[in-house]
Parts: C-alpha cells; sequence; structure tokens
C-alpha cells in the first residue's frame, strides 16, 4: 500500500460531516482542535478508518452526554493526533487484551477497532499510546516526521 504525503489535518476535516452526524445521533459533543503541522506519509483511507475507530470507541465510552476533542500537533520531532473523551476510563483488569482481535467489553462489539488501529499506525511507522483515568481516556497516535517533508 502506498503512503502518499499529505495533510492529517485535511483528512480529518473531510470526516467533519459524517463525525459530526454520529455525535448528534449518539448526544454527544465533538470539540476538533487542529493545529499547524507538516505533511505527513499516510493512507488516506487508512487514516479515515483509525479515526473513525478510535471516536467511535471515544464516544461509546461516556455513557452520558460528554465531549470528544480531536487535537492535532507537533512534540518534538513527532506530529500528534490526539483523541480525548470523558468516559470512566479503561478498567486496569482489561489494559492488556484490549487491541486483542475480538476483545469487546460491548454486547455488540466486535473487538476489531483497536487492533485495526494497532496495525494501521504500525503501518504508519508510527505509535499508539493512551493515558486513561475515573475522567476519560486519550488515544495519542504519534506520527514521525518524513525527512522530506521538514
Ligand atoms: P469494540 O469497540 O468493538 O468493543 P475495540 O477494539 O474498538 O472493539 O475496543 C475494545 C475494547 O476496548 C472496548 O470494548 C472497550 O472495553 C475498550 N475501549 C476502547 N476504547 C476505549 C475508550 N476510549 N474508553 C474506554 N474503553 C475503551
Ligand atoms: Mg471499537
Amino acid at each position: 500500500k502506498q503512503l502518499r504525503l499529505q495533510d492529517l489535518n485535511e483528512i480529518i476535516t473531510s470526516l467533519h460531516p459524517l463525525l459530526m452526524a454520529q455525535a448528534f445521533k449518539k448526544d454527544k459533543q465533538l470539540v476538533i482542535d487542529l493545529g499547524r503541522i507538516p505533511l505527513l506519509a499516510l493512507d488516506e483511507h487508512e487514516i479515515r478508518q483509525l479515526l473513525l475507530n478510535l471516536v467511535n470507541n471515544a464516544m461509546d465510552a461516556m455513557k452520558q452526554r460528554g465531549t470528544v476533542t480531536i487535537r492535532t500537533y507537533v512534540d518534538g520531532e513527532r506530529v500528534l493526533l490526539a483523541v480525548r473523551d470523558e468516559g470512566e476510563g479503561i478498567a486496569e483488569e482489561i489494559q492488556s487484551k484490549i487491541g486483542t482481535p475480538f476483545f469487546t467489553t460491548k454486547a455488540h462489539g466486535t473487538g476489531l477497532g483497536l487492533a485495526t488501529c494497532y496495525s494501521i499506525v504500525e503501518r504508519h511507522r508510527g505509535r499508539i499510546d493512551y493515558e486513561t483515568g475515573p475522567k476519560g481516556t486519550t488515544f495519542f497516535i504519534a506520527f514521525p516526521l518524513e525527512a522530506e517533508a521538514k
């Protein structure tokens, strides 16, 4: 698969109508905060899938109303995409299991969302990480800066 040098913010913007519709349907707020970032070597289709999976999980994590925040920014030698929710966090007992194909805590979950995210991030030579606690979870996707884009 071909990675092409392109604007991550534009991919996020192109998903905006779909994300807004999902937020409306699930009665959640959505905030998008796009920073100044360089072009990255990306597969547009995969990045859309990554975002949808992370945002869907973020919305599912909030039983009541709440806000999902998507942010892009530069952090040292990397570009970060952060997806934050105001859910109850990922229970410690399941932290070692999430991302394993078919592991889900949802009645109608597939357990494939995070596994797909992990392989997409790997193909982009990025890193996926999260911080979680009783006030919510943030998934961080770090993309390496491409030499030719610097
Ligand atoms: P699915 O969404 O179908 O359950 P995923 O692979 O996307 O499958 O997620 C696996 C599990 O990880 C979820 O069932 C949930 O328990 C946990 N999880 C993922 N994202 C979050 C989040 N933002 N907050 C809390 N738990 C999460
Ligand atoms: Mg999911």
